[in-house]
């Protein structure tokens, strides 16, 4: 066995699975058979002192085939607005835990098999939402956006049936925990206030140290998870990220971009964009998501409440949580514009550019990236990115403020450009890049998913090999649609 891999040793003692039920369970998976590789992130491997190749003993543990015995936890959770009951994981596993530079990262297999938690579901995932999921968390990690990881997908030929009949896959993906949101409701939803005080003691003792000594330590706590997913949300909304499902049950403790379903990155700006189809009344549209991170932060803290107590204080720390989101939001639009100093009227020039964005649907990606190439002697970079707005007069109005914004810090051509160039992607994971991956893998060829990968993982850099996957989507693109069948 690996030396870094002591899973079973590791098991009893360390980690979530140390807080024993109720809160876990150890449950066999139900391994897939005749395995095969579709991907293994060598990157992240050598991270976790795992081999660059992947030996045939890890696609048969990244498959499910285990000499030990794994563990799933219960969690409950809000759906779209509603109290949906219990939960927990349905279809994953932890098999173990890795160190990434002496952090022990949990590893987790999505996709293995039914738990006590799968309710009505087959405790599978599809090859499908596996590339997806995967493809997408290491993009976000390329783009600096604190998320879960992915390690490896396994397929199979196992059918699957969503809408139609798919095939089963394996993502294998690695966080130092996976606790959700949905972890203290269910705690608290059934007074047990025992477990939810044993709960938060851990999570601040593995995840939030510098709580231990504060007066009332779930109130730090609360506090600091605030301002993560505020920040969190601020990220997401700089890159035209849209999660899709921000129930509270796919809210992770530590601020992490998490459960990647009917997730989108936009093509066209759109404020009302809704990225997962069955989201029918938008609840989790793009401009929605800063205020449902919110609403998700009230939900964990009426959780956290018993321990709190004190009811002013948890409104206060919740009213923290606009003005957290707003700076970074503002910060982050001044870095994506090339703004080095603050000005009192950032945020009117960063609106009306939204505004204009919207209006005239421009690609939101193409259009930062265009930008950043601006001079501030010559046109010529400017009427690139004029071209890219219909409304030709508006944007010409709007660029003038710019230019005059940028006069009055006295920005320099090429150190603006050079620091623009590391904060607007030229790639991000668009709909239809992940379908390319997708369509290649089920017709045989998963390398084109490490094609992807390579792209996304370095996205501010140029990749002259794949420049069209920086252009404008295909029209097919338009068509595809998202729903949250996984
Ligand atoms: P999601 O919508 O993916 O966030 O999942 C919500 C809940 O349904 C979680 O408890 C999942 O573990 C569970 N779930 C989703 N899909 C399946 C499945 N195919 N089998 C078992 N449980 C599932
Ligand atoms: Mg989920």
């Amino acid at each position: 066995m690996n030396a870094h891999f002591e899973i079973s040793s590791l098991l009893p003692t360390h980690g979530f699975a140390g807080l024993g039920p109720p809160h876990i369970e150890l449950v066999p998976t139900e391994p897939l058979s005749n395995p095969y590789w579709l991907t293994w992130n060598a990157r992240l491997a050598g991270v976790l002192g795992l081999p660059a190749q992947p030996t045939d003993m890890w696609l048969q543990r990244l498959s499910g085939q285990l000499e030990h015995t794994p563990w799933c936890s219960v969690y409950s959770g809000h759906q779209f607005g509603v109290w949906a009951g219990q939960l927990g994981d349905g279809r994953a596993h932890v098999i173990g835990l890795l160190g990434d530079h002496g952090v022990p990262q949990e590893i987790q297999l999505k996709g293995a098999g039914k738990t006590p938690f799968s309710r009505m579901g087959d405790g599978r995932a599809v090859l499908r939402s596996s590339i997806r999921e995967y493809l997408c968390s290491e993009a976000m990690a390329g783009l600096g956006i604190p998320t879960t990881r992915a390690l490896a997908i396994v397929g199979s030929a196992l059918p699957v049936r969503r809408e139609t009949i798919e095939t089963a896959a394996i993502v294998t993906r690695v966080a130092p925990s996976f606790i959700r949101f949905g972890h203290f409701e269910h705690f608290a939803h059934h007074g047990h206030s025992a477990e939810l005080q044993h709960l938060t003691d851990d999570v601040i003792a593995h995840f939030y140290p510098e709580c231990v000594d504060q007066p009332v330590p779930a109130l730090a706590l609360l506090t600091a998870v605030i301002r993560r997913t505020a920040a969190l949300m601020a990220q997401w909304q700089a890159v035209g990220f849209c999660h899709g499902v921000m129930n509270t049950d796919n809210m992770s403790i530590l601020g992490l971009t998490l459960d990647y379903g009917p997730f989108g990155f936009m093509d066209q700006f759109d404020f009302h964009h809704i990225c997962n189809h069955s989201d029918t009344q938008g609840r989790y549209a793009y401009a929605q998501q800063p205020r449902i991170g919110w609403w998700n932060c009230g939900a964990l803290g009426s959780a956290l409440l018993p321990l709190i107590v004190d009811e002013g204080a948890l409104r206060e720390a919740l009213d923290g949580y606009e003005p957290v989101f707003q700076g970074a939001l503002t910060s982050a639009f001044r870095s994506k514009l090339g703004l080095a100093r603050e000005r009192g009227d950032d945020d009117v020039l960063i609106g009306r550019l939204l505004t204009l964005l919207h209006q005239n649907h421009t690609d939101f990606t193409r259009f930062f990236r265009a930008l950043s190439h601006l001079e501030s002697k010559t046109t010529e970079a400017e009427a690139k990115v004029g071209d890219l707005v219909i409304d030709r007069a508006a944007f010409e109005s709007w660029a003038a403020s710019y230019r005059e914004r940028l006069a009055w810090e006295s920005s320099i051509d090429s150190v603006r450009q050079q620091a623009m160039l590391r904060v607007n992607p030229k790639y991000v994971l668009r709909n239809y890049l992940a379908e390319i991956a997708i369509r290649a893998a089920q017709a045989g060829n998963p390398e084109v998913i490490d094609a992807v990968q390579r792209v996304l993982e370095a996205p501010f850099d140029e990749h002259p090999e794949h420049e069209s996957w920086a252009g404008t989507p295909p029209g097919w693109a338009d068509a595809l649609s998202v729903s949250c069948s996984s």
